[in-house]
């Protein structure tokens, strides 16, 4: 390729002011023009005139620790160039966590193969771009399924998961238990104490319910004083014991010299009822414990 017609010069002209980086090789292989962006892009000090003549494939051997996976990126090459296919938007990752993206044209001049261009473009803010996107979209997720106050799930996160819950408990024949836990009297905490220690009380109530359960168990809070957990692939009697234990080991925020304690509904699936039946039984038995004077653990036996 002569680059001293008029037609040449106005493609180099077109080249060195293009901002992808962008290089041409001669059919033997000889770099016959790149332009500043390309030598910018590789960390290539020398201008792109000094550069013209040298052989790419030595070249590229040299640069190929750029790349992530660099036997990968010399195979590949070479696999393009034996191709001699035109190849457009294949991306590259280098070291540092940057992205290229390379397009690969060859030039044919009556037919016979005269050389080729690569194009590369820096897709590295894009890619950061999307990651940032993905990891924002995450944590707002995260954000609108926790409660604020307490840190666990909050009811969205409930109802969201109850019901995936209970399709596995039904697909896999296994017992569901769920337990309703209301802070008693919690009303006059926060009239004797003020808001604050209410809250602080319900962060207490969070975290120790939280710590009590198995991993494998699921907490949320429903809403004011109330807390959900739900127990898969537990019985009813095995519910029960976690429930009775788990109320008997509680102990109340030190900072409150009134006693301040909790009473629980409980009810497991039975048969192929709806969870949403087996959650207002432990409603009902919530109600009951309340009735029968709370502090206490009442189990709906359906
Ligand atoms: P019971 O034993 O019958 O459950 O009585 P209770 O006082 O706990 O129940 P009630 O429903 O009468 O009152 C619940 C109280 O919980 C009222 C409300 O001020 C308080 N509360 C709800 N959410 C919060 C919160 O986020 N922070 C604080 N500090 N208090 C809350
Ligand atoms: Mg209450
Ligand atoms: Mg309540």
């Amino acid at each position: 390729m002569d680059f001293s017609s008029s037609d040449c010069y106005r493609f180099k002209t077109f080249i060195e002011n293009m901002n992808d980086a962008i290089v041409v090789e001669n059919e033997s292989g000889e770099l016959v023009l790149a332009n500043q962006a390309f030598c910018d892009l590789f960390n290539i000090t020398a201008s792109p005139d000094d550069i013209v003549g040298i052989d790419c494939a030595y070249s590229a051997q040299q640069s190929k620790h750029l790349f992530k996976d660099p036997e990968r990126f010399i195979e590949r090459k070479n696999e393009i160039l034996r191709n001699k296919e035109p190849v457009g938007h294949e991306v590259l990752e280098m070291v540092g966590d940057k992205f290229l993206e390379r397009d690969f044209i060859p030039i044919f001049e009556k037919g016979s193969y005269v050389g080729l261009v690569w194009v590369f473009k820096d897709l590295t803010a894009h890619y950061q771009m999307q990651s940032q996107l993905v990891m924002l979209t995450e944590t707002i997720r995260e954000q609108s399924l926790t409660d604020s106050l307490t840190g666990v799930g909050n009811r969205r996160y409930l109802d969201s998961e109850l019901p995936r819950y209970s399709d596995y408990a039904k697909r896999h024949n296994t017992p569901l238990c769920i337990a309703i836990v209301d802070i008693d009297f919690f009303k006059s905490v926060n009239d004797e104490y003020g808001h604050e220690i209410g809250d602080q009380a319900l962060v207490h109530v969070a975290n120790y319910l939280k710590t009590s359960i198995r991993s494998s168990d699921l907490i949320g809070r429903m809403g004011g004083e109330e807390f959900m957990i739900v127990m898969p692939e537990t019985s009813l009697e095995d519910a029960k014991k976690r429930i009775l234990d788990l109320h008997a080991s509680y102990r109340p925020p030190a900072n409150l010299n009134k006693r301040m304690t909790f009473s629980v509904g409980m009810s497991c699936v039975s048969g192929d009822e709806d969870y949403k039946v087996t959650l207002s039984r432990a409603d009902q038995a919530l109600y009951e414990a309340k009735r029968e004077g709370r502090n206490r653990v009442v189990v709906s036996e359906a």
